[in-house]
């Protein structure tokens, strides 16, 4: 595919938002951003230095010490760090998720993580995820989805996932965060989570991923297609 292009998938936790990324960029031959892994990493440092996750003062005075970046390996897989330290695994932990969802609300902590955004994406062809990519982060871009379902079929969705890792946390459990989470990407002031006008809705709880992924790759090559 010639000239550049960007993809923007939004949504709330669960959505499956990553799997469908990863697969769309894959069959695209584009560069894949999982922008929630730079606020994850961002809920880490607060959380490893201490820094109250209720106190935006302190996570605004903070945030310029945290030194995150993005690479990729030979195989194209996405790694954050911090400083020299890979921590793409210590960044999954339930209660980094939440982290990361209360340094994100803090309006430092989101300018400087769309820059970084911004930087890892120049000169590239891209599909990137998160909550305000097509509102925020790529508002040119050459298709936004908004990716949704139910909470119900999120969390269920999480919930056998971390079974499957041999986490068994009660489903009861998986949804109220999951809920708690959808509340504070939603009602924050900064880029809180909004569908772009112009973004398509794919609502994923009547669809298996892999024909999500499908549907998105169509919607995709269409635009492709109209912009050439
Ligand atoms: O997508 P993921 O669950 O990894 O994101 C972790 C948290 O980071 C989300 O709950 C959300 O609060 C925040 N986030 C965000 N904007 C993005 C991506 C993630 O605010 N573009």
């Amino acid at each position: 595919m010639g000239a550049l292009f960007s993809i923007a998938i939004d949504g709330p936790s669960g959505a499956g938002k990553s799997t469908v990324a990863r697969a769309l960029a894959e069959r695209l031959g584009a560069m894949y951003l999982d922008t929630g892994a730079t606020y994850r990493a961002m809920g880490l440092y607060m959380a490893r230095n201490g820094v109250p996750l209720d106190d935006a003062r302190a996570i605004a005075e903070n945030c310029a010490r945290a030194d995150i970046h993005v690479d990729y390996d030979a195989e194209g897989r996405q790694h954050v760090y911090l400083g020299k330290e890979d921590v793409s695994e210590a960044i999954r932990a339930a209660d980094i998720s939440l982290a990361a969802s209360s340094v994100s609300s803090v309006p430092a902590v989101r300018e400087r993580m769309v820059e970084l955004q911004r930087e890892v994406a120049r000169g590239h062809s891209v599909v990137m995820d998160g909550r305000d990519i097509g509102t925020k982060v790529l508002p040119n871009a050459t298709l936004k989805i908004y990716l949704t379902a139910p909470a119900e079929v999120r969390a269920r969705r999480r919930h056998l996932e971390l079974a499957r890792k041999g986490m068994n946390e009660p489903f009861q459990k998986v949804l109220e965060e999951m809920i708690r989470r959808d509340e504070t990407d939603t009602r924050r002031a900064a880029s809180p989570l909004r569908k772009a006008p112009d973004a398509v809705v794919v609502d994923c709880s009547v669809m298996a991923l892999d024909a999500v992924v499908n549907r998105v790759e169509a919607l995709a090559r269409e635009a492709l297609e109209a912009k050439a």
